[in-house]
Parts: structure tokens; C-alpha cells; sequence
């Protein structure tokens, strides 16, 4: 099922036209793009939805952030990286408290 800008890009809960927050360019084309609701006491106020644009400007149905993390695979990568990190920092933490310690100039 497809849908139209239009339809895609109005807010779920009022339907009325949506204001776009964040366009995220999609490896092999296409985009997320981010939108939220401009009425302050609509639930997509804060929380936004997430329209989906194919690289050939086809919208599938809107992803509902409710549901998105059933839909996203998370990625490996980030939890590699927050061990690097921690690493990073338990050494960090170890140098500053050696007596003489100076920060490395880079
Ligand atoms: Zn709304």
C-alpha cells in the first residue's frame, strides 16, 4: 500500500497538516523524514511520526513511533562503540589519577 504526501504528512490523531522536524537521507536513496503535530495538546505534539519516502518519491504507510522499534533492527555498531567508550573512559579515569599526570597533547 502506498499513500500520498498529503495524507502521509498529516498528523494521525487531527489530520491536520504536519510540520517536518528532520529529513534523514536513507543509504540507497529515499529519506525519513520526521514530522510532528502542531497542535500542543495532540500525543504526536512531542512524539512526532515518521513518513517514509521511497527513492522513487513513493510513501509506504506511515510508521507509527509506537511501533518503529519492532520495525528498526537495532545495530550492533552502537553497542561496540558504548564498550569503546567505556573503555576509553575507565583509562582516562586511571591516567587522572596518577601523581604527575599531564593530558596529552594531541
Ligand atoms: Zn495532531
Amino acid at each position: 500500500m502506498t499513500a500520498t504526501w498529503d495524507e502521509a504528512s498529516a498528523c494521525p490523531a487531527d489530520e491536520t497538516p504536519g510540520k517536518v522536524m528532520r529529513r534523514q537521507p536513507q543509504q540507497g536513496g529515499g529519506q525519513l523524514v520526521t514530522l510532528t503535530c502542531n497542535q500542543t495538546r495532540c500525543p504526536y505534539h512531542t512524539d512526532g511520526w515518521v513518513v517514509q519516502v521511497r527513492p522513487d518519491n513513493t510513501i509506504p504507510d506511515k510508521i507509527d513511533p509506537r511501533t518503529r522499534e519492532k520495525q528498526f533492527t537495532p545495530l550492533q555498531f552502537n553497542s561496540m562503540r558504548r564498550e569503546a567508550t567505556l573503555a576509553a573512559l575507565a583509562e582516562q579515569a586511571r591516567s587522572e589519577q596518577r601523581p604527575g599526570y599531564e593530558v596529552p597533547r594531541v
